[in-house]
């Protein structure tokens, strides 16, 4: 009878183990949306009383329908705090300046001690998305690295006209890049940053700017991390620099990459962060 029972036992404990898999893939995430601009407000994340639903809002909100998720979009800053957070699974910013400050388009700041609950709450095991604008966030004053930069990973400096890049993917297998291909070429806006977090920096897809006859003196540099992720204590945080086009959002497969960050925000499978911008990013 005892010889019977460890089998038994080994079965109930992987049937256990399969199950709690299962549980934890039923729980749908729940997304908060973060689009106040201290600084610049781009189109797609406007609300105006002819378009009270933000372009980027509509998008995501379909997205996260169809994912059976729960979606929030606020541009009011009292709303990232300790209480909030701990509501949600995943935060996503689209934002811009110094969120402490009313700024630009006058929605209420968020508190400094707001900003530390953020960090916190990722620390804690949260899941943190940045896009595009993001990173033009809590910029560096006087020369110091801001804690916003140091987590989210780089810095916005500039831009020129927008034009067609390739966007490839160097992490072939993450899952928060699934629905990218290898190659894709596509019409935005391309940051380019300083104070990349090369230390802590798992890059996910880099920039080819030379390709295509780009006659733009700037971008005539090295292929450049546009969508990175990394660790953050127990949480997990994403920067994808696409985005300020209207049909960019529209297209399958941002909106793809979108579904892809959220769950991989959200802490399923494994995070593979470990840091490989030596390895991938050309000198
Ligand atoms: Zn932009």
């Amino acid at each position: 009878m005892i010889r019977m029972a460890a089998p038994v036992c080994i079965f109930a404990a992987v049937l256990a183990s399969a199950m709690a898999v299962a549980a934890e893939e039923q729980t749908a995430p729940r997304v908060l949306l973060f689009t106040k601009s201290a600084g610049f407000e781009h189109s797609v994340i406007k609300e105006t009383r002819r378009q009270p639903v933000s372009h980027a809002e509509g998008i995501l909100r379909s997205l996260t329908d169809e994912m059976g998720a729960v979606l929030e979009s606020t541009k009011d800053g009292r709303r990232i705090n300790k209480e909030t957070l701990s509501s949600v699974d995943v935060v996503i910013f689209y934002t811009s300046g110094n969120l402490t400050e009313k700024g630009n388009d006058g929605h209420p700041p968020v508190t400094p001690e707001g900003m530390n609950a953020l960090f916190d709450w990722i620390r804690g095991g949260g899941g943190f998305i940045g896009l595009h604008a993001a990173t033009d966030t809590f910029k560096s004053e006087g020369g110091a690295t801001t804690a916003f930069t140091e987590m989210i990973g780089g810095e916005f400096v500039t831009h020129g006209e927008q034009f067609k890049a390739s966007v490839r993917k160097v992490s072939p297998d993450h899952a928060a890049v699934r629905a990218l291909p290898d190659v894709w070429a596509v019409q935005d806006e391309w940051y380019m940053f300083a104070r990349l977090n090369k230390e802590h920096m798992h890059v996910l897809a880099l920039l080819e700017t030379g390709g295509g006859g780009n006659p733009q003196k700037m971008y005539q540099v090295p292929d450049y991390p546009i969508i990175w992720c990394r660790s953050y204590g127990d949480g997990r945080a994403l920067y994808n620099g696409l985005g300020h086009r209207e049909d960019v959002w529209e297209h399958p497969v941002f909106r793809q990459m979108l579904h892809d960050h959220i769950l991989w925000a959200q802490g399923r499978g494994d995070a593979h962060t470990e840091p490989n911008y030596a390895e991938v990013v050309p000198e």
